[in-house]
């Protein structure tokens, strides 16, 4: 059993059988409580229907309502190789905004199709926030192939009609798959319906998509909140974003590139020669390296960048807007940086994900958009999707935190 979570969205237009499909998944893995199970019956044959799965997300959705405010709700199911959390948000504005600021990030998704509409407006606009994440995972399904008695035509055509519209997105699927959620084709068995497709399951493609690393075997990154003179001792404290630090490992200062060694870890109250992710620590280095708040210290790794420019999809929350050619204040673990907007591109609304190709030099107010933006110094940064730490960031304008976004590309 692989210990990682797989973090999974699924989106698609409404009515094409999100919720279908995870009830589907959920029964399919026995993933659904006994109570539950016999209410989703009775309410099921209450509606006249066999088994409506997507009763089952609605009871669960209700169940949450009855909470407090949350802003992501997660469903778990589990197959015998890893277990899994659909990440979904109340509404489209939740919903981008967690995956645009890197508050719930997804390592996968899947895009449903219904067989019988085809790729619809919304279809497109979800596979454009897909590509603005940066997500490379994306399982295609094509669902109530029952509809159309599982013609391969059907499949070939829409299968085809995505995979040119990905293209112009950069985007690429790992597959598309011909399935039912009602009936359970090709969900988590092959269907004996369709004999005309011999590729994989939903889960048996799930199962091979990976999962981020956990936090403590990357590459080890302090970012340093402050340095404190004790005695003779230089003690350089921070929190460990992830990996591990530990006496005599060799570590690169960033954005100097000093390399050194840590000559002792320092925590309070402990005597301890390691830290891990997640821990406050402190540190003291063999060599007299310059060391302030802001900078960062890791183990070597190609996937840290040190630059003055990057590529960013940034959620805007400020009524006031962000405009190109301004200067805000950015952000990024305790780094904290002027940076000019260059551009701005590629808009969306995020309450009606509808694209905004007008205004192009502006970001309004819950506009999602994709910005580039320059530093007169070098900042230490990383891709959102190598590691989340040095890859997520907020802008400040006016004393208010105003945006949140991820690093997609590093020029
Ligand atoms: P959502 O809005 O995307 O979550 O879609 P739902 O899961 O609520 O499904 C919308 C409707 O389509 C419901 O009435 C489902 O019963 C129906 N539906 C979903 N999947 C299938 C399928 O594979 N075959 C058929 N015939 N109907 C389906």
């Amino acid at each position: 059993m692989n210990t990682e979570k797989l973090k999974l969205v699924i989106v698609g237009h409404v009515d094409h059988g999100k919720s279908s499909l995870i009830g589907r998944l959920l029964f399919d893995t026995d993933s659904i409580a006994p109570d539950k199970m016999a209410e989703l019956k009775k309410v099921s044959k209450k509606a006249g229907k066999d088994m409506e799965f997507a009763f089952l997300l609605d009871h669960l959705q209700e169940e949450r309502e009855q909470g407090i405010t949350i802003d992501t709700t997660q469903t778990f199911f589990k197959s015998d190789v890893r277990e899994f959390v659909i990440i979904d948000a109340p509404g489209h504005v939740e919903f981008v905004k967690n995956m645009v600021t890197g508050a719930s990030q997804a390592e996968a998704a899947i895009l449903i199709i219904d067989a019988n509409e085809n790729i619809q407006e919304q279809t497109k606009r979800h596979a454009f926030i897909l590509s603005m994440l940066g997500i490379d995972q994306i399982v295609v399904v094509i669902n109530k192939m029952d509809v159309v008695d599982f013609k391969e035509s059907v499949y070939n055509e829409i299968s085809q009609n995505i995979t040119e519209f990905f293209k112009t997105l950069n985007l690429k699927a790992n597959c598309v798959i011909p399935i039912s959620a009602l009936l359970g084709d090709n969900v988590a068995s092959s269907s004996g319906n369709m004999a005309w497709y011999d590729g994989k399951t939903v889960l048996q493609v799930l199962n091979t998509l990976t999962t981020n690393k956990s936090e403590i075997h990357k590459p080890c990154i302090l970012p340093i909140q402050d340095v404190y003179k004790i005695g003779d001792k230089r003690i350089a404290v921070g929190r460990l974003e992830t990996g591990s630090i530990k006496e005599g490992m060799e570590i690169t200062v960033y954005p100097t590139v000093e390399k050194t060694t840590v000559k002792t870890i320092e925590k309070f109250l402990e005597d301890s020669r390691v830290s891990v992710a997640g821990d406050s620590t402190g540190i003291t280095t063999t060599d007299p390296v310059f060391l302030e708040r802001g900078s960062v210290i890791c183990s070597p790794s190609n996937e840290i960048r040190l630059t003055v420019s990057f590529k960013a999809s940034v959620f805007w929350m400020n009524k006031t807007s962000l405009k190109a050619g301004e200067k805000v204040l950015l952000r990024c673990t305790t780094q904290e940086m002027l940076c000019e907007v260059e551009s701005i591109s590629r808009k969306l609304n995020s309450s009606t994900l509808e694209y905004i190709d007008n205004n192009m030099d502006t970001l309004n107010n819950l506009e999602v958009g994709e910005v580039v933006f320059k530093f007169k110094k070098n900042i230490v940064v990383a891709r959102f999707k190598d590691i989340k730490a040095l890859g997520r960031f907020v802008l400040v304008k006016d004393n208010n935190i105003s945006a949140g976004g991820i690093i997609t590309d590093i020029n």
